[in-house]
Formats: structure tokens, sequence, C-alpha cells
């Protein structure tokens, strides 16, 4: 198959009439029952109607993605929701006036018009809706539900921009919609509606702080930041490989000075060893450290920057052959929880505590 490359203007501002034209072709694949592969303001989505069973097996197919693994539903305006859901409570109203449009996905009861291909054989359908213009019109075009679980394939680090969309997909699916860098880095929150009380499967941007405020009592998923409790996380992707770079990734946390010795010391070892070092360091600590690669993930202050390049940075680490990588950890506060919680599946859960 031959993927076409579709260029649109960088950003997130207003979409031009050229590039709604680009757009409406776009979405008229989708109609067919193409893939489509867009920017949203987290990460890159890999989209097909989501009301098509069989678009949705070639998501499966081209990500080689488990099909157990639901996909996240995609519309661009609340009156949407009706068609798809069985019942919408009142909650999924209150933090849609919060935060819809916007990185965070409802669970809600599921109705027919939504194929178990979709689901992954659930009776509830997870369901966002992006603030990206550019994506929002693409699901306008597309007749109003895309499915799009990220655009990488299964396993490696969710794409932030076009260029590891291209590495994974190429020739997998029928267009790439090229938009430029991605402005949040990390997948939406998804929040379980249908328990009370709500419950937070995957932290991301909205966190449970400022879900709370609107809602109340808000739960979280226990597995989110634990290694094994034992229990499986009931989100269903959550409990593969997730987010890995190539390289053996290990999370070192402790005070700046063990954390900087330490990594220091593996990194030296591992490199006369033969093997090709790599560090991921906040700005604050990078000049301390020696290795083959070392990498600024951004600025301790700024949690926005760390969550906008992780990914990136894991993909750079595989260009360039980085077979062992050493990174700080960070705080678990905040949208601080969702950098974790994808730091330590991309790390299989390995952390030296000092
Ligand atoms: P991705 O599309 O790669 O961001 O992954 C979508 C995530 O949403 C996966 O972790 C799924 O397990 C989760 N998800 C999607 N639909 C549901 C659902 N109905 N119930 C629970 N989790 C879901
Ligand atoms: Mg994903």
């Amino acid at each position: 198959m031959e993927t076409e490359i579709i260029k649109i203007r960088p950003g997130e501002g207003p979409v031009s009439e050229e590039d709604e034209e680009k757009l409406r072709a776009a979405g008229a694949i989708l109609q067919q029952g193409g893939l489509v592969a867009f920017p949203t303001e987290t990460v890159y989505g890999l989209g097909g109607d989501a009301l098509n069973p069989s678009s949705s097996q070639k998501i499966y197919a081209a990500k080689g993605r488990p099909s157990d693994n639901p996909l996240i539903v995609h519309i661009y305006r609340f009156e949407d929701i009706y068609k798809i859901t069985k019942e919408v409570p009142e909650e999924a109203r209150k933090i849609a006036d919060a935060f819809w449009p916007g990185p965070l996905t409802m669970i809600l009861p599921k109705s027919d018009a939504v194929p178990y291909e979709t689901t992954g054989g659930l009776d509830t359908v997870a369901i966002r809706m992006p603030s990206h213009p550019a994506a929002q019109k693409l699901i306008k075009y597309s007749g109003g539900y895309i499915a799009a679980p990220s655009a990488n394939t299964s396993g490696k680090p969710s794409p932030t921009v076009a260029k590891y969309v291209e590495e994974d997909m190429m020739g997998r699916i029928d267009a790439i919609i090229d938009g430029g860098e991605v402005g949040i880095g990390l997948e939406s929150t998804i929040i379980d509606l249908t328990v009370t009380p709500p419950q937070i499967l995957r932290p991301g941007y909205i966190t449970q702080e400022k879900l709370s405020t609107v809602l109340g009592t808000v739960d979280t998923d226990t597995t989110i930041l634990r290694a094994d409790s034992g229990q499986a996380p009931k989100a269903p992707g959550m409990k593969y490989r997730h987010y890995a770079p190539r390289g053996e990734l290990t999370i070192v946390e402790g005070t700046p000075g063990q954390v900087r010795e330490y990594i220091n010391r593996a990194a030296a070892a591992d490199h006369t060893a033969g093997e090709k070092t790599g560090i991921i360091g906040t700005e604050e600590m990078l000049s301390g450290y020696i290795a083959d690669v070392v990498k600024s993930v951004g600025s301790r202050k700024d949690e926005d920057s760390i969550a906008r390049h992780l990914y990136t940075i894991l993909r750079e680490f595989d260009d360039e052959g980085v077979t062992k990588i050493y990174s700080e950890g960070f705080s678990t506060e905040g949208f601080g929880q969702a950098i974790m919680n994808r730091l330590l599946k991309a790390a299989g859960h390995k952390v030296v505590k000092l």
C-alpha cells in the first residue's frame, strides 16, 4: 500500500482553507474504510471509522496491537455522544463542560452503534473530544466518529512528530497528516464513569486534582504506578509492555548527588562492557553526566516540557542505537504522575532506589 503524506500548517492554530480541503479529502478516505494518521494535542492518532468493524480490524493489524485492547472513539461535538452510548450521566456532562475539547477520555456504556471490534469486546466505549483544530475537522469530514489509538507500532513510544509515524506506518496505512510537533506529548487521561466513584484508569494532563474539583471524590486505579499489585489494570491496554525503547531503560531515584554518581558509574561500566550508553536528565542535572549520549528532557520546574520531550527522546535513543539507558525519576505529584506512569512502563518497572 502506498501511504500519502499530507502536510498541513504545523501547530494548533485555525485551519486554513487550503488545509480544510486536504482534511476533507482525508475524511473521505476514512469514510471509505481507509486508515489515516493525524495529529492531536496529545500524540499522533491512527484513525479509522469507529462505526465500521473492518476499519477497527485494520487498525489492530497496522499496529500489531492485541485485539482485546480497546480503541478510543474521537468526536468533535458533544451531541454526537448520544449515538454511541446507552446513557450519559450528569458527571459526563460536567467534565465535558470543564475539560472538552481536550486531553480527557471518558468510559461509558456503549450503544449498539459501536461494534465490538472497536471496544475490544467490551460493553463500554472510551470517548474523547480533541481540541486540535485539524483533528476536529478530520473527525467532522469522516462522518463524526474516529477510532484512534496512538499511531505507533504496538509497544513503542507514542509518536509526537510525524517522522515517527512514518517510521512505523509507511506502507501500512492510506495517509499520514503531518501537522508538526504535538503540544502535550502524553496520551489523554482516561476516567471510567461506569463506576462510583469515578475512577482514573490512566493518568494524563487532566489530573485527579482537576477532576475532583468538578466531580468530588475520584479514585485512581491502584495499578497505575506499581509494578505488580497482583491486580489486572482496568484499562486493558495498561497491562501491555508499552512506550518502550529498544535499549534497556533503568530509572534511578535518590538525592541529586546519589543519582548522578550511580548513573555515571553504571554507564561507565556498561560502556566498558561494549554497550552504547544514554542518559535522560533534567536541565538542572545535565552538566554532571557522562555517557555516549546525554539528553535533556526539560527543566524540573516545567513538567509540560518533560512530558512533551519524553517519547521523542526514547525514539532518538533508538535512532542512535543506544543499548543501555538511565533516567532520573520525577515527582509523582499532579501531571508528574502521568509522566512517571509512562516512564515506569517504558522501563518495564526497572527502578533503582538509592
Ligand atoms: P491508546 O489508544 O493507545 O491511547 O490506548 C487506549 C487506551 O484506552 C488503552 O489503554 C485501553 O485499554 C483504554 N480503553 C479504551 N477503551 C476502554 C474501555 N472501554 N474500558 C477501559 N479502558 C479502555
Ligand atoms: Mg498507545
